[in-house]
């Protein structure tokens, strides 16, 4: 895995271009979706807000 572990929602768009293979890959393989930014990844590191998307309600959407 060669994918940087700062999170996908931080990455600037040079970043992207450089590993939209990893990105795909991740996406492919995605059990967290960003709340915030909308984005999907495997590992929930990768997210600033990861939630999982077949979760029928999260828990801390209470606020
Ligand atoms: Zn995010």
């Amino acid at each position: 895995m060669s994918v940087p572990k700062k999170s996908i929602c931080k990455w600037s768009k040079e970043m992207i271009g450089a590993h939209l293979r990893d990105l795909l890959a991740e996406a492919h393989a995605a059990r967290f979706v960003c709340r915030k930014c909308g984005r999907t990844a495997a590992n929930r590191h990768l997210l600033c807000k990861p939630v999982k998307p077949n979760k029928t309600s999260s828990p801390d959407e209470t606020s």
